[in-house]
Formats: C-alpha cells, structure tokens, sequence
C-alpha cells in the first residue's frame, strides 16, 4: 500500500493528472461515488477499493438531478470536514468533491438514460432519479478514467442500472458490488437515519424484518406472491410506516416473479415518519 498525504480537489483538471499519474506508474485505481455523510457502508466500500487497488479515490457529490422536486436536497447533511478526517483515516488517496457548476456547467444538455430498469420500482416511485444517478455516474467515470468503481448492494438497482449503463456504453470500468452494511439489529446503515426520530429508527426495523420473513418463507417453500403479502402485512402492521413497495423479483431483471427462481432479490421501499428508507437481500435457493 502506498502511503502518501491524501489530496482534495474541486478541480476536474486536477483528477484528471493526479489518475494520469497514478495510471502512468501502473497503478490499479479505484473509484468510490459517494453524496458524502460518511458512514460504515461507505467506508466498507473505500476498504475494499483499498484493498484491490494501488490508488483509492473518492467522490463526494449531493447530486441535485437525483433528488425530485419535493424530497431532501437541501436539507441532505454535508459533513465535508469530517467526511475528509475518515477518508484521511481510511488512506484515500484523493477526494473530488466538486461544486455543482462544475458537474452541471452552464447550457449542458447532455443525459443519459438506462432504459427499462429506470422506469421500475424505485424509479416509478422516484421519477427522474436513475437519470440523474446515471448522467452523474457517467460524468465522474469520464472525469476519474478508474479501473475499478465501488457501489453498495443497499442501493440494489442502483448498481444494476451502472452495470446496464457500463455495459452498453463500452465504459471501461469494472463494477463492484459491496454487501449491505447494517446496524445489529438490522437496520441498513444510511446517511438519512440521521433524520429518523428514536420511535421511527424502532419502526424502521420493520423493513429488514420483512426481507428475513422473505427469506424465511421462500426458503420453506412459499410462492412469491404470499411472500409478498406477509411482507406488505407486516410492514402495514408497523406504526410509523408507509410501504412504498414490497416484492420479491428477479435479481437480475427486477421482473416481479410469480414463481420461485434460483436468484432472487427481495426489495422494500417505505416511508418511515417522513423520512424514505430502501432495503434489499438476495435469497437464494439451493
Ligand atoms: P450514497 O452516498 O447514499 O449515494 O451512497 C454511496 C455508495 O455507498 C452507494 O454505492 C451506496 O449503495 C453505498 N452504500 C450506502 N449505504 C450502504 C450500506 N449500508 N452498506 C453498503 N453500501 C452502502
């Protein structure tokens, strides 16, 4: 592992030579897109990239085309000094943390669109928002050129809709997909707990107790659509909860199953108080 002082920039100029360097030396580089708001799941996500790669660099960006008209863009938290101390203690090499005008300069008109997996679940439920995951995660593998980029399971659609959008553009990186970090009682760690009241981060539990019934069930043999029904019961029979959806698909398609596959994903979106929580597992069956 190299150990040099760790590097910050705003500047698309200065990724583009310190990874030029770094690539001119033979570096393996590794790429982590955060919004910030640092927690364990992210900084999994920068350990692995440390371990699998010569040159770790991380993003922190609250990418404003994600966010639709009525959720939480301005009040999303945006620790920038403490997100540096624990990137400084988990040796990233450089952090690009840069201002909106310069991902979104003036007049650019240029998107991108995964079609198909943008339209369901999470993005029927969140309009707009795939195309500004994508249109920005295209931007910063543009502006990084790395060998590797590092997501999270905890956004499950998320890293599919990277890999379609990787795959049909010829970009070349190499998705990696991270397990899902959780508190011990279940909890998916998230930088929007923080907004959770004690009563609510109770209540939230209720999401990741929907995917082990799934689990459970299919697991002694229950078809998708009663595992379905006993997820969305006992998140209705939760107070604090709104179920946004509850469902069990096909873990590469997203496609709603009828009949058990070997590959499956169980996914829960919910409202908890007003604050919306996603969780997702991947059931396999032998
Ligand atoms: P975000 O800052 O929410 O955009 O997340 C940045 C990356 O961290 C995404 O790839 C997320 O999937 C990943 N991530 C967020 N929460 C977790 C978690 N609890 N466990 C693992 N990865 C996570």
């Amino acid at each position: 592992m190299l150990t040099t002082e760790m590097n910050t920039t705003r500047l698309i100029e200065e990724v583009r030579d310190e990874v030029e360097a770094a690539r001119a030396r033979g570096l393996r580089v590794g790429c982590v897109p955060t919004m910030g708001a640092l927690h364990e799941g992210h900084l999994s996500l920068i350990r692995r990239a440390r371990q699998e790669c010569d040159y770790v660099l991380t993003t922190i960006f609250v990418n404003p085309t994600q966010f639709g008209p009525s959720e939480d863009l301005s009040k999303y938290p945006r620790p920038l000094e403490t997100d540096l101390s624990l990137c400084r203690e988990e040796q990233v090499d450089l952090v690009f943390h840069p201002d909106e005008s310069t991902m979104y300069p003036p007049g650019e008109s240029t998107v991108v669109d995964v079609g198909g997996l943008d339209s369901i679940w999470e993005g029927a439920h969140r309009p707009g928002h795939f195309r500004g995951v994508s249109t920005v995660v295209a931007k910063l593998f543009n502006i990084v050129w790395a060998h590797d980029a590092y997501f999270g399971q905890k956004d499950y659609q998320q890293q599919l809709l990277i890999r379609r959008m990787c795959k049909d553009l010829c970009l070349p990186v190499r998705i990696q997909t991270c397990p899902i970090v959780r508190d011990p009682d279940g909890l998916a760690l998230s930088s929007r707990n923080v907004y959770l009241s004690d009563e609510e981060r109770q209540s939230a539990l209720a999401l990741s107790q929907s995917l082990k019934l799934a689990r459970e069930q299919l697991a002694a043999g229950k078809e998708p659509s009663a595992v379905r029904a006993a997820m969305l019961e006992h998140l209705n029979g939760t107070s604090n909860v709104a179920e946004q959806y509850a469902t069990v698909a096909d873990a590469e398609t997203l496609e709603e199953l009828d009949h058990v596959r070997s590959e499956m994903v169980a996914l829960v979106a919910a409202k908890v108080g007003s604050t919306r929580l996603i969780d997702n597992e991947l059931i396999s069956l032998e």
